[in-house]
């Protein structure tokens, strides 16, 4: 459920007019409902009552300030996967104890940021990254809080690019070699393994893998604490599905359910990592129709938005209902919708039924705000859209749009170029 509906013909956004922020701003523009975003924040973690639980919205899946500061307030924990990330919900306000830090690739500087801001634990992906966190935390005089994310090998039927917890896949540590890596970890003097960490994949439409997962990792536990380690902390990750068209993703409360009834009353405490099940339904992405045109093969919409604003359709394939801002038509027709960047795989939709647009007429390309904003680019000197957030009646531009002078800052000409 979101609030993006038709009043006359005309789409809202809770009781804005999509058209008349358009009017105001230009386009293109990312557009997010504060109501939805508070409801499914709530009505996940509110899934999960009676649990001791710790969610920690995923950063990555939407950095925006305003949108981290929401759910901060509304007692979020954050999982960041980079030093930028970590810069970014400190300004947010999150406290440090409420941030994990997931990645494979975690750099010497961004792991003495962490240490040194004392996050709550480190998700851990490999044994050098394991002696890199203990030889740093030992010269900061720190000890660091650390789970394994270990890779159970579920396939959670997803697509190939973000399924990540395959022993093919590049995360995590076979649960099979797992122990070793945390008896080597507990004989190190500057970290402390209290945690089990996996993430398996993003937009994972059923809970059998998540339960499969569990139950792997649960015999891991039982294995840990067999040789004196005792796990304190489990995360599972994220990677709960939304609806884009036809999928029919779990419910958080289902979800909450399966997790619960296989930890079955186990004393720890569960961290969740969700990101486009909070914020993919919650924002759209708003693009004006430039141009008609008629291929030999196809009909084509042409867009101000393009694959550098929404990069999910070219990447993935994926798939994003496009609808009209207004409906003044009654026809159909099928088209691809494809933006200005000189490529062919820049699109957001083929063969695509939609409506009978025209140059001029505003599009509103659906189920964006996860994904969306946070993998646009400047690819081509584009400038990176406007993201705008409303209240009730209210619209707040919460990032502007960039400007020409935007493109060059930080760029410079050397000496040696000048004047040839
Ligand atoms: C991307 C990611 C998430 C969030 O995934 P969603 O599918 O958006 O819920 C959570 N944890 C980790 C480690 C991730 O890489």
């Amino acid at each position: 459920m979101h609030h993006f509906t038709y009043k006359n013909d005309n789409l809202y956004c809770e009781d804005v007019a999509v058209r008349s922020i358009a009017d105001a701003l230009g386009t293109p523009f990312y557009l997010y409902s504060h109501a939805t975003l508070c409801r499914h924040y709530n009505s996940f973690n509110d899934a999960f009552e009676g649990i001791d639980r710790l969610v920690c919205f995923s950063a990555k899946a939407n950095t925006n300030l305003s949108i981290l500061s929401l759910f901060r307030q509304l007692g979020s924990g954050l999982d960041i996967v980079s030093g930028g990330e970590l810069f970014k919900g400190l300004k947010a306000g999150y406290p440090p104890d409420k941030i994990v830090y997931s990645g494979v690739g975690k750099r010497i500087d961004e792991i003495d940021y962490a240490l040194s801001e004392e996050i709550l634990i480190f998700n851990v992906e490999s044994m050098e990254e394991l002696d890199v966190i203990n030889a740093r935390a030992g010269e900061l005089k720190k000890t660091a809080d650390i789970a394994i994310r270990v890779n159970p090998d579920v396939d959670p039927g997803t697509h190939p690019y973000i399924s990540t917890g395959l022993s093919k896949n590049k995360f995590g540590i076979d649960t099979a070699g797992a122990v070793e890596v945390y008896k080597a970890a507990a004989g190190l003097k500057n970290v402390n393994p209290v945690g089990l960490d996996c993430h398996i994949g993003s937009q994972i439409t059923e809970v059998a893998p998540f339960k499969d997962a569990l139950v792997s990792l649960c015999g891991l536990i039982d294995a840990l604490e067999e040789t004196g380690i005792h796990i304190k902390y489990l995360d599972m990750g994220g990677g709960l599905g939304i609806t884009y068209g036809e999928e029919t993703p779990p419910e958080p409360d289902e979800y909450a359910r399966a997790i619960a009834a296989s930890l079955n009353g186990r004393d720890l405490k569960l961290i969740l990592e969700p990101g486009r099940v909070i914020v993919g339904n919650a924002g759209i992405l708003v693009t004006k129709v430039l141009y008609r045109k008629q291929g030999k093969k196809k009909e084509f919409i042409i867009t101000d938005a393009g694959m550098n604003d929404l990069m999910r359709p070219s990447l993935y394939n994926a798939y994003h209902a496009i609808i009209p801002v207004v409906k003044n038509s009654k026809d159909t027709i099928v088209a691809d919708v494809v933006g200005p960047i000189c490529e062919s795989g820049d699109f957001l939709a083929q063969e695509r039924p939609i409506h009978n647009v025209q140059s001029g007429d505003l599009l509103a390309v659906m189920s964006t705000g996860a994904y969306g904003f946070a993998m646009s680019s400047n690819y081509c000197s584009r400038l990176r859209v406007a993201e705008v957030m409303v209240r009730g009646t209210e619209h707040s531009v919460i990032r502007s749009r960039e400007t020409y002078p935007d493109l060059i800052e930080g760029e410079n000409i050397p000496s040696f170029l000048i004047g040839c």
